[in-house]
């Protein structure tokens, strides 16, 4: 099997949906291998920063038309009505929502560069091995 996708592992660290049988896939994979392993692990604890993070702890407050637009891509409506501001449930879920996509970024970016390096390392052992760029 190959790794686990980095969008599989983020439902798998949020835990909102029913386990199926392609989480039970992956959780056994996971259980054999390392990497993911430690990016499940990464995730896992992002997700439960995110879970207790408060308000004060963004730096500023973004503008209103930033959660308006998190909340009406969120409930996949095309043009959802003007929302109050400020509900602290819908904001501490767009709080989810941006520090889950940070995760995904920063789980696709360590796999890029871990990729990277192994294809360096390969390069280097096959010194007349033109190897990718
Ligand atoms: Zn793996």
């Amino acid at each position: 099997m190959n790794h686990v996708d980095p969008s599989h592992l983020v439902e798998l660290a949020l835990g909102n949906t029913p386990r199926t049988a392609a989480d039970t896939e992956a959780l056994h994979h996971i259980a054999h291998c390392a990497r993911c392993r430690d990016d499940l692990h990464t995730m896992t604890r992002v997700v439960e920063a995110a879970r207790t993070a408060e308000l004060i702890d963004l730096p500023t407050t973004p503008p209103a038309r930033v959660w308006h637009r998190i909340t009406r891509d969120l409930s996949g409506e095309p043009t959802a009505p003007e929302r109050p501001r400020h509900t602290p449930d819908r904001r501490k879920r767009a709080l989810l929502a941006l520090l889950t996509l940070a995760t995904a970024a920063a789980v696709t970016a360590a796999h890029c560069s871990r990729h990277r390096r192994a294809r360096q390392q390969a390069a280097a052992r096959l010194p007349g091995d033109p190897g990718c760029s």
